[in-house]
């Protein structure tokens, strides 16, 4: 294939959502994916009239057929225990739960291993659980349908369905959303859950990879949840929305663009032009530490971790790289085979590997309160949050995005 074949489009088409004009807001030049080697031009479009935020050229053919090779790729090799307890997975059972009745039929549409789906029984021990997914993991320890989801699958309906995590990976919400409605009782519970593009752009986290092609506020994700009532709405790092379905067959309504959208739009493309030169300095920093000799510590060893270090580790040729992880298991990091260490040394430059805004709050409170240590108590070395921040080894701080 030629070269220039394999580079979509900088002028990106109109909004997927309302047909709106879009303007590009961020280019991330080969990006990475967290599951294999592939890269791809990352081009993250906002729309002037509704504010929402997606992947240019996500909606193409070609897009489709690389991100199906990416899943492929997708490895199953366990990395935390089973179900996984994390605070945003504990936050979504118990919002399933609460809105769900004791003995629902539960469904769960790309279900992974069944964390989600193990956490809502431990709950509700009387409900019936089912997950799907095209995953390959062996041995999955909740029943699980392994296709794409299709609700010609399924001849009856459910009580409550659950989208974690899932919608953002769909270019148009509209087939997703029919199709959870066409297997939900009427009144039945949808729970929904997407990365908070307000948090995503308050913390300039690195959040904007290719396997995501939409980015929601809770303003753009209430206006694309028509045929659905919004019952409770959480805003953290992701969105975590509860919501009935409202009864009738009809087609859902045409998308109709939030009040705030024009204002909605201005802050996504600010927030993404500082989020960019921050990558930039980000990555300037990290490259002047591994040649003066020192080591990169990436703290959290998941997908986020993977999607940098495939970018980065051509940057670090040479440099000793190491991974703390408290939820992980084993000597190395199975990916990569990086050695897993209890925690930074003097001298270490830190990444933070999350996504997700809260988690990396809560990654930087822990290492900033480290590092403000003497170096005898386990201090002196710095800290990147990425891409907002950098801490140094002297406790010092500065804005990695600022307009200089
Ligand atoms: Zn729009």
């Amino acid at each position: 294939m030629p070269e220039r074949e394999r580079h979509h489009s900088v002028m990106p088409g109109p909004c997927l959502l309302c047909g709106g004009p879009t303007a590009l807001g961020l280019r991330l030049p080969g990006a990475r994916l967290a599951a294999s080697d592939l890269a791809r031009d990352l081009d993250i479009a906002v729309c002037a009239a509704c504010g929402f935020a997606f992947q240019a050229g996500a909606d193409t053919p070609e897009y489709g057929e690389f991100i199906r090779h990416a899943y492929e790729a997708w490895d199953d090799k366990p990395l935390f225990d089973f179900p996984r307890r994390s605070q945003d997975n504990v936050a979504a059972a118990e919002i399933i739960a609460r809105h769900s009745g004791r003995q629902a039929r539960v469904l769960e549409i790309g279900s992974n291993r069944g964390d989600i789906l193990a956490l809502v029984k431990e709950r509700m021990p009387e409900a019936s659980i089912l997950g799907v997914d095209p995953a390959t993991h062996k041995n999955l320890p909740v029943p699980t349908l392994r296709a794409f989801f299709d609700p010609a699958l399924f001849s009856s309906r459910f009580d409550t369905v659950i989208l974690k995590q899932v919608l953002e990976h769909f270019a148009d919400p509209a087939p997703m959303l029919a199709g959870a409605r066409a297997v939900l009782e009427d009144g039945g519970l949808l729970y929904l859950e997407v990365p908070n593009l307000t948090r995503i752009l308050e913390g300039r986290t690195d959040a904007f990879i290719l396997e995501h092609t939409a980015y929601y506020t809770l303003s753009t994700l209430r206006a694309a949840l028509s045929g659905f009532e919004i019952i409770e709405a959480q805003e953290a790092g992701s969105l975590r929305v509860a919501a009935r379905k409202l009864p009738g067959k009809t087609a859902p309504a045409r998308f109709v663009p939030p009040a705030d959208g024009p204002r909605q739009a201005k802050e996504a493309l600010e927030g993404l032009a500082r989020l960019g030169r921050g990558r930039e300095r980000g990555k300037e920093l990290l490259v002047a530490h591994a040649a003066a000799g020192g080591r990169v510590l990436f703290f959290g060893a998941y997908n986020c971790f993977r999607a940098l270090y495939r970018e980065l580790s051509p940057l670090l040729a040479g440099c000793p790289c190491v991974v703390a992880d408290d939820a992980m298991q084993g000597d190395r990091e199975p990916v990569f085979g990086l050695p897993r260490v209890a925690g930074p040394e003097k001298g270490d430059l830190v990444l933070l590997c999350s996504n997700n805004a809260e988690v990396l709050d809560r990654m930087w409170e822990r290492t900033a309160g480290q590092t403000g240590q003497t170096e005898q108590a386990g201090g002196g070395f710095a800290v990147i949050r990425p891409w907002s921040a950098l801490l140094r080894a002297d406790g010092t701080t500065s804005d990695l995005g600022a307009d200089t």
